[in-house]
């Protein structure tokens, strides 16, 4: 028997557990390779849809469909984690899942999340979990004012998310849990949010991108720049920590990594993502490899591509659907700018706060790639 782990080659089929705009360029970026892509999805229009050779369309917990679609691939990973426990389960017995469903079950859930990440010495900010308002109560005397309260599962964008900054909420803050378990965080007072996208192999190989920066807006993430506006020193330490979790975890695919720079410019985990990201974007546009090409490198064994910047700096602004409220955007006007590229995730209906699409541009330095991408968005 080779001790080399097996390759899965370029005309094999790769599976897909989710169909949103993630598994759409996934989609792309895999056929461009020579792969073959099915896609296991609930929604009749998913954005990955027209991209891929089969779409087997059910609800995740429709275990015979899901074991339907895991017989007819060679591998299955995600663009999207929170797919049941039970899911991935029943495609890893018939192939390989990647990265493994034990990398979803704790991901999928901030307080297994955070737990792992503290008992395995990664640095996260004090937490509480909340399952009574005695609980709350305890927490924010505990870990002070203000502080920031989530559920637990299924949260993302900032949803079901509130800070509180005085007691009085804290009655109110906890019955808009609505019975579900919550999850308290000190707050942190940040100076930047930054990411890290790593790939990791089966046979332990790991490249991480570039730190990205990234600005938010709404919860919602609204640039990303990079090189991340950070000491060296601290993009060493970011992508150490990639490597660190990667590791813990086992990943075998990509997992994303998102901090925050403390004012006192210490990194504090703040979110894991089993997948490609959004503030990965501007990989497609502007680095050697991107991250969606990487995700098929990484899952098929094969050697990682270069996470290189091809470009001095690149920034990326999300087209969110408000950008439509006016009509159909002038998309011409955006691409006015020779160095400014659009991309759009073929959905038809552009909902305000619905990601549509983005746009990326590489220039001289990061302050003129942000200029370039904000104001193409808002010539639109
Ligand atoms: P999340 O859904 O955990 O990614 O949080 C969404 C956004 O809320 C983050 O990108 C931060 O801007 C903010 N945020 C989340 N947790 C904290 C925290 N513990 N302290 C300060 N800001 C936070």
């Amino acid at each position: 028997m080779s001790l080399q782990p097996r390759i899965i080659p370029p005309g094999a089929t790769l599976g897909v557990l989710g169909g949103g705009q993630l598994g759409r360029m996934f989609a792309i970026a895999a056929r461009r390779l020579g792969y073959r892509i099915h896609v296991f999805c609930p929604e009749t229009d998913a954005p990955a849809a027209p991209v891929a050779d089969r779409v087997f369309v059910a609800p995740f917990k429709d275990l015979g469909a899901v074991r339907e679609f895991a017989r007819s691939v060679d591998v299955v990973t995600f663009e999207f984690e929170n797919v049941p426990s039970a899911t991935s389960d029943a495609c890893a017995e018939v192939v390989p899942v990647r990265p493994a469903g034990r990398v979803l079950h704790i991901t999928q859930q901030r307080l297994r999340e955070k737990g792992f990440l503290q008992d395995h010495g990664f640095p996260v900010t004090p937490f509480r979990a909340i399952r009574s308002l005695a609980d709350l109560e305890s927490a924010t005397r505990d870990l002070g004012l203000p502080g920031v309260l989530k559920t637990a599962s299924f949260g993302y964008d900032g949803k079901g998310q509130r800070t509180l900054r005085s007691a009085n909420e804290i009655q109110e803050a906890f019955a808009g849990l609505e019975g579900t378990e919550g999850i308290y965080e000190a707050f942190v007072d940040f100076t930047q949010e930054v990411s890290v996208v790593g790939a990791r192999t089966m046979d332990g190989r790991f490249e991480a991108f570039p730190v990205f920066e990234n600005v938010h807006a709404n919860h919602i993430l609204d640039v990303t720049v990079c090189p991340a506006r950070i000491a060296p020193s601290l993009e060493a330490a970011a992508r150490d920590l990639s490597r660190g979790i990667l590791e813990a975890l086992d990943v075998v695919g990509l997992l994303t990594v998102e901090l925050f720079v403390a004012r006192d410019s210490r990194l504090i985990v703040n979110e894991l993502a089993p997948r490609t990201h959004n503030s990965g974007h501007l990989t497609l546009d502007a680095c050697v490899t991107c991250q969606f090409e990487q995700q098929v490198r990484a899952v098929c064994g094969l050697p990682l591509g270069s996470t290189e910047l091809t470009a001095p700096a690149a920034a990326m602004a999300n087209l969110l659907g408000d950008v439509w409220k006016a009509g159909e955007p002038r998309w011409e006007r955006a691409l006015a700018n020779p160095r400014v590229k659009l991309h759009l995730y073929g959905k038809a209906n552009p909902r305000p706060g619905r990601k549509m699409g983005h746009l990326t541009a590489t220039a001289a330095n990061p302050e003129d790639a942000i200029a370039a991408v904000r104001e193409a968005r808002s010539s639109l």
